[in-house]
């Protein structure tokens, strides 16, 4: 079941800002209908007033979010090698394409049909085809490329000012300006402290697989993951962190496995879920 969603412009501004999020969070559960692999086509409106293609996310995971998440309990998360952002200027309207689709939705009133938990709706396969038609010649959105999520854990953990102001700066990844500001001056000062703070409440022990480095080799070698990536707007906070041994942090990075909130579990692919051991401060 394939779905449409219309983008709020402010909104799609915002994604774009703070680094693509390669997600979307909804409070109607229609969100879910989708099924993994299917398509979730966004649009949004231009300056000009007309609409254009703005995302395609092929799905491939639905996780519950924390309760009392400001922007809904239901979360997509696209796949990262097949999903797109399409760059706006250029585009021919997407109006004929809207006013063609099984919606019914007359020209005029397009904002209106797509207004609160209306803004989700089904769209048919044949709908699916058309959008697909329209996006094949489209040009990808240049700000939405992501950085090396784990090497800038990593360089940020070890304190590395001027390896992480190569790999944000140098490097040019599709961070607006504003968010690599805030990537640099703020995480690379706080990372080591909250993988401290994680070791501690811990004892160093993998909140999936309870592997611990200090009963073994007499040091600390679990490391604070970002649940939602930084380069993906996520926050520089201990609630979207969680401790990690290293071999299901680099699982979990070659998979982009997401936690679901629900069952408080790690998403590997559809069939492979792995529950939390000791969900400590990501429950409740
Ligand atoms: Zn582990
Ligand atoms: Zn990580």
């Amino acid at each position: 079941m394939p779905l449409l969603y219309y983008w709020r412009p402010d909104n799609h501004q915002h994604d774009l800002d703070f680094g693509v999020g390669f997600h979307l969070n909804q409070g109607t559960p229609r969100l879910h209908d989708i099924e993994v692999g299917d398509n979730l086509w966004a649009f949004t409106r231009r300056r000009d007033r007309t609409f254009a293609l703005a995302m395609q996310l092929v799905v491939r995971a639905k996780t519950h979010n924390r309760a009392g998440f400001r922007y809904g309990p239901y979360r997509l998360w696209g796949d990262l090698q097949h999903s797109r952002y399409f760059l706006l200027d250029g585009q021919p309207p997407l109006d004929p394409i809207l006013r063609a689709l099984s919606l019914q939705v007359r020209a005029r009133s397009i904002g209106q049909a797509f207004q609160g938990h209306a803004a989700v709706r089904r769209i048919t396969a044949a709908d699916d085809e058309l959008l697909h038609a329209h996006a094949r010649g489209l040009l990808s959105e240049p700000r939405a490329r992501l950085i090396p999520e784990e090497r800038f854990e990593a360089l940020a953990v070890a304190g590395d000012h001027d390896a992480v102001e190569r790999l944000l700066f140098a490097e040019g990844p599709g961070l607006a300006a504003e968010r690599r500001s805030y990537l640099y001056e703020t995480t690379v000062s706080r990372a080591r402290q909250h993988t401290q703070a994680l070791r501690e409440r811990y004892g160093d022990r993998c909140q999936l697989c309870a592997w611990c480095g200090l009963d073994r080799y007499q040091r600390p070698l679990c490391e604070a993951h970002h649940l939602q990536w930084l380069s993906r707007g996520g926050e520089d906070t201990l609630d979207n962190l969680v401790l990690l041994c290293p071999n299901h942090h680099r699982a979990v990075h070659a998979a982009d496995a997401v936690l679901d909130f629900q069952g408080l579990a790690f998403v590997f692919d559809p069939q492979r879920r792995e529950v939390l051991r000791e969900p400590g401060h990501l429950a409740g």
